[in-house]
């Protein structure tokens, strides 16, 4: 029997987990806990071709995790029998300390604890699958793994905001970025599949949430993402960049308060506040009926990918890989080739046929004898997040 790491995923209303075998890169299960702490809840377990859903109250987290576990031993794969070496737990805030993964320890609980304000809708809820996880399966080693690490590397002059020095160090201001462990699967991905190490890459995950990172031999030198999730790419519901001063202007002149903002900015702004869907394919679906807003949207969302591919390519002083991952990476051909249009003159050129449709392995999506090979590559950060834990114990 080989090693498995149980993969946990928790966010403040849910909890994602996958069972993994980091040795052959498979998931033996994967399953979803939503709705916590309300009425219904819903519980959605994957084995094989079996699946299995409930759709009791699951009052906590603990509860929750309870319920999985006893789906495992009831409808499989039997925990007791499934080889777990380790717990993976995915923490989305490791701030300046944390630069790999890390085994936890009531020290490392303390201190994701206290970078709990950098992540007010993260870190806590991470935390929580933590605590629980722990509790209820005591025998085996907990590892966290941070989103934040892969851009560890980022140099100063990318990671630092120029705001008055005194203030950024008290209140640790600074660009931490996040979809880490995507960025560096991906990048590692492109690196393995083309059998060369020292690439200059970039790496665009386009899921809900949106990052572009630039990756020199293996190393993050930039990220779009900043202080938090919010800076960069136009997202499903999140602005990406903006003028600060939007936020003075709201606050003054609309009489709007800091946590309306917020609201604004994270949950009803980017695809879905210029075009009314978060998802591209009800985008795309408005364009076809002529929604002349929604094309609107959909240029300013490629427009933004194709800034910053022409920033990074500028930073690396020169670009030989492009990498699409996650929702809207892998499957959506319009937004890759509407991403590239005109870049031509770096090199970047992809092929209609080749970038048709959705990719459920790496694939060169770029003309042979291009310049550039643009890739698109699925991200797997379960794995990733599997094989880090495992590097650790
Ligand atoms: P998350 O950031 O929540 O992990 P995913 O990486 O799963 O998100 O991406 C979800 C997004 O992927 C959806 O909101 C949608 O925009 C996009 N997506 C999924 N399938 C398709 C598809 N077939 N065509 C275009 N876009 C898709």
């Amino acid at each position: 029997m080989s090693a498995t790491v149980l993969v946990i995923n928790s966010g403040s209303s849910s909890i994602k987990y996958q069972l993994v075998d980091p040795d052959a890169g498979t998931a033996l299960a994967s399953g979803l806990v939503e709705r916590i702490g309300e009425d219904a809840g819903h519980i959605e377990h994957k084995a094989g071709s079996t699946k299995t859903e409930r759709h009791d109250r699951v009052a906590d987290h603990g509860d929750g995790l309870r319920q999985v576990l006893a789906l495992f031993e009831e409808v499989g794969p039997a925990l007791s029998e499934a080889g777990i070496v380790a717990v993976g737990h995915r923490v989305v805030q490791g701030g300046k300390e944390f630069a790999g993964p890390a085994l936890v320890t009531d020290d490392v609980v303390a201190t994701i604890e206290r970078l709990a304000p950098l992540a007010p809708l993260h870190n806590p809820a991470n935390l929580t699958g933590i605590r629980v996880g722990r509790e209820l399966l005591p025998d085996v080693p907990h590892v966290v793994v941070f989103d934040t690490a892969f851009f560890q590397t980022l140099p100063d002059a990318a990671a630092t905001y120029a705001l008055d020095r005194e203030v950024a160090e008290k209140y640790s201001v600074r660009r931490y970025g996040a979809h880490g462990t995507s960025h560096q699967y991906v990048s590692a991905k492109a690196a393995e599949v083309l059998g060369r190490d020292s690439l200059k890459q970039i790496v665009l995950h386009l899921g809900n949430g949106a990052s572009a990172s630039a990756v020199v031999g293996g190393k993050a030198v930039d990220t779009s993402m900043g202080l938090t999730p919010l800076e960069g790419l136009v997202m499903g519901t999140r602005t990406g960049d903006i003028d600060p001063a939007v936020v003075f202007h709201l606050k003054r002149n609309a009489g709007m308060s800091v946590d309306e903002i917020d609201d604004l900015f994270n949950k009803r702004s980017g695809l879905k506040g210029l075009t009314g869907e978060n998802d591209l394919r009800e985008v795309h679906r408005l364009i076809a009926e002529g929604d002349t807003g929604a094309r609107v949207g959909l240029d300013v969302y490629t427009y933004r990918l194709r800034k910053y591919i022409g920033s990074y390519a500028a930073v690396m002083g020169g670009l030989d890989v492009l990498s699409f991952t996650a929702g809207v990476g892998e499957n959506d051909d319009i937004v890759r080739a509407e991403a590239v249009a005109g870049l031509e003159f770096l090199g970047v050129e992809i092929d209609p046929e080749r970038n048709a449709g959705r990719k459920k392995e790496p694939t060169v999506i770029s003309p042979d004898g291009a310049k550039v090979t643009v890739m698109v590559i699925p991200t797997n950060e379960e794995l990733a997040i599997a094989r880090q834990a495992m590097s650790l114990i």
